[in-house]
């Protein structure tokens, strides 16, 4: 993540809607990339940003002003209401309940920064409201687990044709925290699921019917096995004893495909640590890497940091992972496709 600042100095942050010392009102403008203060102009409220000589104006989403509190902005002569972000959600938990209006909120907060990442990459997004075919769509569901009334028993997360559909209650901590310790995960997140999900929307995009995918079937041992049977048989047998020499977690084992977004999901973490790490001067590099020995080498030496700083605060490790030759090829592989599609970037295609 890049580092903000208020016009009055201050530092702000992704997710903030005003700076804590001048209450300047904040915005996001997705081409830019950049956080930073509002200027009202004469127009009842059109938005400028105070450094902006092109006279761009802006309009805030529609999901500010209640406790969405989405910092997101839309050109002003865009006939949207919604965000780039927002708009992509389809289905949203029902609002009658206050904890819905919370999971909701975090849930859409954790999105924004999984869309940072794939703009950050130059990905291209196909959102399914502008009438893409298996363009991307999200649905953030409730059960009975969160809701005793709700006519569904289980909602499973997961990705299927461009639809990403999540349990809310993987909003709440302690029901995280419950599943991660039964799954035996090394840690669970929202955006860590987002990360996750989007691997297998990029899967459909980047590899299938694409050059790269006899490169992806010998990089992940792909031979089009029977998905729902491999996952059977993980969740029954568990991991083998030696995942950790192939895989990047236990769960990487279920399936070929589950190793893709795994690893797909641990490249965009790796790239944004190491974009706050650059931004913060405790890496060298704030730029792109183009040479991926340099790319891992530097990940690391900042892993290694973060750990000690993890064990000296008392915490657990920041990164509990072991990344053999094996897994290296496979993140390898994931950056030379993402390197390979910055032909179409983020939203630009689609205005
Ligand atoms: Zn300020
Ligand atoms: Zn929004
Ligand atoms: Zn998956």
């Amino acid at each position: 993540m890049r580092r903000f600042y208020c016009h009055c100095g201050q530092e702000v942050f992704f997710n903030n809607t005003h700076c804590g010392v001048c209450g300047s009102q904040l915005g996001f403008s997705v081409e830019q990339r950049q956080l930073k203060s509002l200027v009202a102009t004469s127009e009842t409220g059109i938005w400028t940003f105070p450094d902006d000589n092109r006279g761009k104006h802006y309009k805030v989403c529609s999901h500010r002003e209640h406790l969405i509190a989405c910092n997101w902005l839309i050109a002003s002569d865009s006939p949207e209401t919604q965000c780039e972000s927002c708009a992509l959600t389809r289905v949203i938990p029902p609002l009658n309940k206050e904890d819905n209006w919370r999971r909701w909120r975090n849930i859409e907060s954790s999105k924004r920064r999984m869309i940072y990442g794939l703009l950050r990459l130059n990905l291209p997004i196909y959102p399914r409201h502008k009438g893409i075919n298996n363009g991307l769509v999200f649905d953030f569901l409730e059960d009975q687990r969160s809701n005793p009334q709700s006519a569904t028993p289980h909602v499973l997360n997961g990705h299927a044709t461009g639809l990403i559909t999540l349990n809310v209650a993987e909003a709440d901590g302690s029901f995280r925290e419950a599943t991660r310790e039964a799954m035996n995960e090394p840690y669970r997140t929202l955006l860590g699921h987002f990360r996750h999900e989007i691997g297998h929307f990029y899967w459909d995009n980047l590899i299938k019917g694409s050059s790269d995918y006899a490169a992806f079937c010998q990089q992940f041992n792909y031979s089009e096995q029977n998905y729902q049977q491999s996952l059977n048989q993980y969740y029954a047998d568990g991991p083998p004893d030696d995942w950790r020499e192939h895989y990047i977690s236990a769960y990487s084992s279920a399936h070929p495909m589950e190793d893709w977004a795994e690893t797909w999901a641990h490249y965009m973490m790796m790239i944004e640590t190491m974009e706050t790490a650059g931004n913060y001067e405790l890496l060298a590099n704030i730029e792109e890497y183009t040479d991926f020995t340099e790319l891992m080498a530097d990940w690391m030496s900042l892993v290694v940091k973060m750990n000690a700083i993890n064990r000296s605060i008392g915490n657990r490790d920041a990164y509990p992972f072991v990344v053999s030759e094996t897994v290296q090829n496979k993140i390898e592989f994931i950056h030379h496709c993402v390197t390979k599609s910055k032909n179409a970037q983020g939203f630009e295609a689609f205005q």
